[in-house]
């Protein structure tokens, strides 16, 4: 497990990797990560998986739909400024196809607007923007492992992000907030992805 994690990291070019049991927890637990607060919007599209909104709901946040952009079909930055409220706490973009969201507008637009960033990048796989890995645009990113996608585990998943000061958060939300055997410091779930798979 951790030789893997390692060993991605360096193949993608990123600060860390946090393996997980599937892309759907992954993604679940980057939104806890994130501190939203309870009942915020989470503007996403509806032009993706399932899963994309319903880890919006099971965090208690409202999932907020956007259209596409009709040529590249992903999550249109112009209709999503339209769509902020003072209520929009993050934007969940998603990678379609292999094409990347509008990385660079989608980061800028959160930032003039103090919110934050996920994305979901189920489809994409050792991409790059301008040269960046692709996990390095907005605050947190999920890679699904599923056989079904470009590199797989058969189950797992993985959350990749530029802020190095995430991953103690999200080691801990993945592992039910175990510390060490006294020591549970906050309400987390069983993310791990297992060794036979890694
Ligand atoms: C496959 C997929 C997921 C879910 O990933 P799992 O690893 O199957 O849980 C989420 N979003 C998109 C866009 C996907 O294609």
């Amino acid at each position: 497990h951790r030789e893997l994690e390692s060993r991605l990291a360096h193949f993608l070019d990123v600060p860390f990797v946090s393996l997980f049991n599937n892309g759907t927890v992954a993604l679940q637990i980057a939104l806890k990560s994130l501190d939203l607060p309870a009942g915020g919007e989470v503007i996403v599209t509806p032009f993706t998986f399932p899963a994309s909104v319903h880890v919006i709901d099971a965090c208690g946040l409202t999932p907020v739909f956007c259209d596409i952009d009709p040529v590249t079909l992903t999550i249109d930055p112009v209709r999503i400024e339209s769509l902020i409220t003072d209520r929009t706490c993050a934007i969940l973009g998603v990678h379609v196809y292999g094409i990347a969201c509008d990385v660079k507008a989608i980061d800028a637009l959160a930032a003039k607007h103090g919110i934050k960033v996920i994305y979901d990048a189920a489809h994409a796989f050792a991409t790059r923007v301008d040269g960046k890995p692709i996990s390095l645009f907005g605050d947190i990113t999920m890679h699904s492992f599923h056989a079904t996608k470009l590199f797989h585990t058969v189950e797992g998943g993985a959350l990749i992000s530029p802020h190095a000061e995430l991953q103690p958060t999200i080691y801990l939300q993945r592992n039910f907030g175990i510390a060490n055997e006294e020591t549970i410091l906050l309400a987390g779930l069983n993310g791990k992805m297992n060794e036979l798979q890694a």
